[in-house]
């Protein structure tokens, strides 16, 4: 199968689970570019896990296996084959989700069963059972444990954390954090280099996405590591504060821009169709369509409308 022909397929199979799990075809192009699984470690007992779909990350020490989402079915199978493999056979303790989209939480149905607990903030739990803009899944292994602000677990000599900043890419975005690994997973807090999905129908905000990196970053050493839920082709799905950094002073820039151009009497369409790459920010390309979760959509309808 040529490259063109498979990245077609796997396109076209994204889209139509997109369309199941209530995620954007422009969500369904994002998980197009990888198929080789990767297990690559980072620092301690935490790793990553890639294939399609939203980066995995997982810890594995004598006492604990945990794993931070679960892109799609048959990416999960890969991925509970190869914890199984390094981990002994050891039974998940915890499956965390980032966030309810069907790149990060699709292959959740490969853990029933052998899963200790399914963990998710109380807004993604509930977009998991019903998307806003779009069907329920007709397969799913919901969270079984939610939370508001926090949550917390013992895994070994590793203390885990899940925390809610307030709503960015969707609202209920958690943070995952491995405290004596200093490994952040941001899940879609953060695309490295490329257009994020702003999940406006599921309550996502370009200003409350830049305030909520801000209090990430603040409350983070120099050193942490950042794992990304997305990143730009041939682009790492890691990194440190400074390509955070870089993220952040994208979606200001994004806000910025469509402001200018509101103050400058510029019409909705006029504005809508300005697709040519950010100022400054050329890397990322050009805008895609507009829609409901394109973020120059979005950042008018916010600029406008709040
Ligand atoms: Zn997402």
């Amino acid at each position: 199968m040529s490259p063109t022909r498979r990245e077609f397929v796997l396109w076209t199979g994204a889209a139509a689970v997109g369309g199941l799990l209530g995620r954007s075809p422009l969500q369904g192009l994002l998980q197009a570019q990888q198929a080789a699984p990767v297990f690559l470690p980072l620092r301690r007992d935490v790793g990553i896990f890639t294939m399609r779909g939203g980066t995995v990350g997982y810890l594995i020490n004598a006492d604990a296996v945990v794993v931070v989402d679960s892109q799609y079915p048959a990416e999960a199978r890969v991925l509970a084959a190869g914890l199984a493999e390094r981990s002994g056979g050891r039974q998940v303790d915890a499956l965390i989700n980032t966030h309810h989209h069907g790149d990060h939480t699709a292959g959740n149905v490969v853990f029933r069963g052998s899963v200790g607990k399914v963990v998710a903030h109380e807004k993604a739990a509930e977009h998991m059972r019903n998307p806003p803009g779009g069907q329920p899944p007709e397969d799913a292994l919901f969270p079984d444990t939610t939370f508001s602000e926090g949550w917390e677990m013992n895994a070994g000599h590793e203390r885990v954390s899940a925390r809610w900043y307030g709503p960015a890419h969707t609202s209920g975005d958690a943070v995952i954090t491995f405290q004596h690994a200093n490994v952040v997973h941001l899940g879609d807090l953060m695309f490295h280099l490329r257009h994020p999905v702003v999940d406006r129908p599921a309550g996502a905000t370009l200003k409350g996405w830049h305030s909520v990196l801000g209090r990430v970053l603040a409350e983070h050493e120099g050193d942490t590591l950042y794992v990304f839920g997305h990143a730009a082709p041939n682009r790492a799905v890691t990194g440190g504060r400074a390509e955070v950094e870089g993220f952040r002073s994208y979606i200001e820039a994004l806000l910025s821009f469509v402001e200018s151009q509101v103050k400058a009497g510029k019409s909705r369409d006029e504005i809508l169709a300005m697709r040519e790459p950010l100022a400054g920010f050329e890397a990322y390309g050009p805008f895609g369509q507009p829609g409901p979760r394109d973020p120059l959509t979005c950042a008018y309808e916010e600029v406008v409308h709040g």
